[in-house]
């Protein structure tokens, strides 16, 4: 497996496996459960979580920063 998996962008967990449901892949979270898009190659479902995963955290991040402006008023 070529692509490194970015933590889970639920309960930041590094602990990540790939399920696969007959002819599909998906990278799912041991802690919390979550999983990504299934998809029929596992490094496609690893690129599909990666894509997941950064763009909520990207979305976590603008969430913190609007706090931080609010709180600045
Ligand atoms: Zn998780």
């Amino acid at each position: 497996m070529a692509t490194a998996l970015a933590p889970c962008p639920y309960c930041h967990s590094p602990q990540l496996h790939f399920v696969h449901h007959l002819i599909t892949h998906a990278v799912c979270c041991q802690q919390c459960g979550a999983c990504g898009p299934s998809q029929r190659e596992a490094d496609d479902a690893a690129a599909q979580w990666n894509l997941v995963a950064r763009s909520l955290q990207q979305v976590d991040a603008l969430r913190n920063r609007g706090r931080q402006l609010a709180a600045i008023g």
